[in-house]
């Protein structure tokens, strides 16, 4: 497979209702330490695979963006958000729309269970940037972008910008850096049948 990189919007990976992961390959072990080290490089704090064009139910988070500070890395596979509480307003970035912003509303409290790298399964209440972050990746593997999550005014606002995302990933496909759209669908769906 080609070395992983983040994708950046509209790269169809980023649109892509991912699947859960069956089992946990020494393969997707390395998949995990690769995301941490792109997200370290981009200076985020989280990475969902999607972002990385895989369509598999996974994202990984450091809240301190530190790559020493390795107690703090969490990986989650299979996510599921079972309780929220709350509402609460505050912005958000992201490494596939990179240098735009946008305030996004997401719930102030979240109960979430989800797999380890060990295969355990683990139950984990968040609040503030916790929360907002694993809010904002648990989105990403269901193709959803935080502007979307924006109130219309505002969001009309980075239109121009990711219009802008739009012609330069285009130019990329047009130079060869990256297939066309159909045949990335189709990378996708054979990557999905790995899945088992
Ligand atoms: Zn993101």
């Amino acid at each position: 497979m080609a070395a992983l990189q983040i994708v950046n919007y509209p790269h169809p990976a980023l649109r892509w209702k991912s699947k859960p992961i069956k089992s946990i390959s020494p393969e997707l072990v390395n998949t995990v330490r690769t995301m941490f080290d792109l997200m370290y490089e981009a200076r985020g704090i989280g990475l969902a695979a999607n972002q990385v064009g895989l369509p598999y139910r996974l994202f990984v988070i450091n809240l301190t963006a530190d790559p020493d500070e390795t107690e703090e890395e969490f990986v989650f596979i299979n996510p599921e958000i079972t309780k929220r509480k709350g509402t609460t307003e505050g912005e958000e970035g992201c490494l596939s729309l990179p240098q735009l912003y946008g305030d996004v509303k997401r719930s102030e409290e979240i109960t979430l269970e989800a797999y380890d790298l060990d295969g355990q399964l683990f139950e984990i209440a968040l609040d503030d940037l916790a929360a907002r972050a694993v809010q904002h990746e648990h989105d990403h593997l269901e193709g959803i972008m935080f502007p979307d999550r924006m109130v219309e005014d505002k969001r009309i606002e980075l239109d121009a910008q990711i219009a802008d995302f739009e012609v330069q990933f285009r130019n990329q496909q047009q130079r060869g850096e990256y297939p066309s759209d159909e045949e990335i669908r189709k990378e996708l769906s054979q990557l999905e049948l790995n899945l088992g």
